[in-house]
C-alpha cells in the first residue's frame, strides 16, 4: 500500500462510496439528528458518537493491517451491526454511556449513506458497509490510493455545505448552552410582561 504521506498523486475517480471526510458536518448535524432522542444522554459521548466509524475505520485502513479484508476506510466500524451491538449493550447494562454512542454511530451511519447519494458517480457500494455481512463478507474499496486524495475530494460542493451547516449548528448548540440563564430569564420576563398587560386589561 501507498504510504499516506505521498500526497498529490494522480487522482483516479471511480463510481464507490463516499468522497471525502466530514468533519463538523457529523458533529453538528449529527448532533441535531439525535436531539429527539438524547435527553439525559451525556452530549461529549453523543459527539464522540458521532465521529466513532472514523475514529475506528480510518486508522484500521491506514495502518495496512489485513488489506484482503479491510479494503476501506468503511468497515467494521461503519455497520449496522456495531451501532445495534452497542445499543443492545447500552440496555442490557443500563448505560447511558453506550446508549449516547449508539445514538452517535447511527446519526454517522445516516449522514454518510444520505452524502453518498449526492457525490458525483453514486452508487449503493457503501451498503455493503452498512449492511454488513447480510450482503455478503468483502467491504467496499476506497477508490484512492492515499489519504490525500481522500481528503483533497473534501472541496465537492455537498461536503463544504455539510461543514458549514455542521459548524454553524455546533455554534448555535454551544452559544445557547453559554446564554442559558439569560434565555430562561428573558422568556420568563416576556411571559410575565404578556400575563401583566391581561390582567390591565380586565
Ligand atoms: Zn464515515
Amino acid at each position: 500500500m501507498m504510504p499516506f504521506w505521498r500526497f498529490g498523486s494522480k487522482m483516479k475517480v471511480r463510481s464507490s462510496y463516499y468522497r471525502g471526510v466530514i468533519l463538523f458536518g457529523h458533529l453538528g448535524i449529527g448532533s441535531k439528528l439525535a436531539s429527539p432522542w438524547k435527553r439525559g444522554l451525556p452530549f461529549g459521548v453523543l459527539l464522540v458518537g458521532t465521529m466513532l466509524p472514523d475514529l475506528v475505520d480510518k486508522p484500521l485502513f491506514y495502518s495496512g493491517l489485513a488489506p484482503g479484508l479491510i479494503t476501506g476506510t468503511r468497515t467494521f466500524g461503519h455497520t449496522a451491526l456495531l451501532c445495534a451491538t452497542l445499543w443492545a449493550v447500552g440496555l442490557a447494562i443500563r448505560s447511558r454511556v453506550f446508549a449516547a454512542l449508539a445514538l452517535g454511530v447511527a446519526s454517522h451511519l445516516l449522514l454518510d449513506n444520505f452524502v453518498d447519494r449526492f457525490v458525483p458517480n453514486p452508487s449503493s457500494e457503501g451498503l455493503l458497509a452498512l449492511l454488513w455481512p447480510f450482503l455478503g463478507t468483502r467491504f467496499p474499496v476506497l477508490p484512492y490510493r492515499t489519504i490525500g486524495e481522500q481528503v483533497a475530494t473534501v472541496f465537492q460542493p455537498v461536503m463544504i455545505g455539510a461543514e458549514v451547516v455542521g459548524l454553524a449548528l455546533l455554534q448555535w448548540h454551544f452559544w445557547k448552552s453559554v446564554h442559558r440563564t439569560e434565555i430562561v430569564e428573558s422568556a420568563t420576563e416576556i411571559i410575565q410582561a404578556k400575563r401583566t398587560r391581561k390582567l390591565k386589561r380586565y
